[in-house]
């Protein structure tokens, strides 16, 4: 089964609302990456050259809604206006800004607007009711269209008005990029060529409970590296110095160990160094780790076993970084394992948003991975195996 898609649709002449992700970063009025919007574009295009009225709907940034000074603030930082100059650049139609997110004004817009024609709505986020899916706000909003698609990966795990309400209401179905993600990430995770191997990353075992527990159910094996690792060492017994530790997920290391039955490999070296800001003394260790040093990278020997225990996977799922990669002197682990994955023969690689996604990204990898997922909390949530209600939302074929 699939879910519709917009080629299901038939949007000639319709008033088609599309929720977007142009959460962009703005400083100063001016857009610093305008990645998000181009990835929209397949979606819009397709859209106007089947002669839809194309109404988009995005959040940008958050807006309080509890201190009306800070609301005023947030609604300043976060206007969508320079969005839509820039989609204005990227595509071959008209694009009207409408400034509010409710009343004549819209309507208005959305009365004259025109087949081939575009309208960005405000920042959705400037309602109070956009994240609490309010029916009222959900309704009104539905009533501006005739179909709803969705094309925000990175905002289908909240079941907000925007990604869930009004696709409860309009005849609904997935956008182009939602669409792509959604076959990546449910071949990866629930129709996995084997073996599938997991790689895990980052700072913190706390983030990313749900994702190992789902992952060593799935996965034939589990790789664990980043500053979360030093508490799997410390389950297993080791000294890890200053290192990053989250003490009260020991015990729950030991049952995931204990549960894998082999599956968890875990890194056999480090580099560590003797501060973290400054540091000044840095070199490999096996074993433990003394006090006074912390460990901000996997080791060489690390590197030689992931690169192993890779080899022959068909399927990789990647998310987090194997060290501080921000700093290039604990950059290497992350290189190091982001260019095995790219190098592995027919394989599908897919890396979950976040940390791993820029780093794959400004390393020059993004053309060696199958998917790179454009949602960091998203993708974590569909390799959590959790519902995500932006998708479930939408009917299947
Ligand atoms: P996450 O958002 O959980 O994927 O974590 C990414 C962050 O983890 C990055 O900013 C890395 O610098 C950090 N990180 C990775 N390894 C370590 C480590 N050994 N010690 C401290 N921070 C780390």
């Amino acid at each position: 089964m699939s879910k519709l898609t917009v080629r299901d649709l038939n949007v000639s002449g319709k008033k088609v609302i599309v929720r977007v992700d142009f959460n962009v970063p703005i400083k100063e009025g001016k857009i610093k990456d305008d990645n998000r919007i181009v990835g929209a574009l397949p979606t819009i295009n397709y859209l106007l050259e089947n002669n839809a009225k194309v109404i988009l709907l995005s959040h940008l940034g958050k807006v309080d809604h509890k201190d009306p000074v800070k609301n005023e603030a947030d609604k300043i930082k976060n206007n969508l206006e320079p969005v839509s100059k820039r989609l204005a650049e990227l595509v071959d139609a008209k694009v009207t800004f409408v400034p509010v997110t409710r009343g004549v004004e819209l309507e208005e817009a959305v009365k004259n607007l025109k087949e081939k024609e575009i309208i960005l709505v405000q920042n959705t986020r400037y309602e109070k009711g956009e994240s609490k899916n309010d029916p009222e706000l959900s309704a009104y909003w539905a009533s501006l269209g005739d179909l709803f698609v969705t094309d925000a990966f990175g905002s289908v795990h909240r079941a907000h008005s925007s990604t869930v309400g009004i696709a409860e209401i309009l005849p609904s179905a997935l956008g182009f990029l939602v669409e792509k993600e959604v076959e990546a990430l449910g071949k990866a995770i629930n129709n996995p060529a084997r073996p599938l191997v997991a790689i895990l990353g980052g700072a913190k075992v706390s983030d990313k409970i749900a994702v190992i527990e789902n992952l060593l159910n799935i996965a034939d094996k589990v790789i664990i590296g980043g500053g979360m690792a030093y508490t799997f060492d410390v389950a297993l017994g080791k000294k890890v110095g200053s290192s990053l530790l989250e003490e009260d997920k020991v015990q729950l290391a030991k049952e995931f160990i204990a549960k894998a039955n082999g599956k968890i490999i875990l890194p056999v070296d480090s580099i560590v160094a003797n501060s973290f800001d400054n540091p000044t003394d840095i070199k490999v260790v096996e074993g433990d780790i003394e006090e006074g040093y912390l460990g901000l990278d996997i080791g060489p020997k690390s590197i030689e076993l992931f690169k192993k225990e890779l080899q022959g996977a068909k399927t990789v799922v990647w998310n987090g970084p194997m060290g501080v990669f921000e700093k290039p002197e604990f950059a290497n682990g992350t290189i190091e394992v982001c260019k095995a994955i790219a190098e592995l023969p027919e394989c599908l690689s897919v890396i979950g948003g976040g940390d791993s996604a820029s780093a794959a990204k400004n390393l020059g990898f993004k053309d060696k991975f199958s998917h790179i997922s454009t949602g960091g909390g998203a993708s974590l949530e569909f390799m959590e195996g959790k519902d995500l209600p932006g998708i479930s939302v939408i009917k299947e074929k």
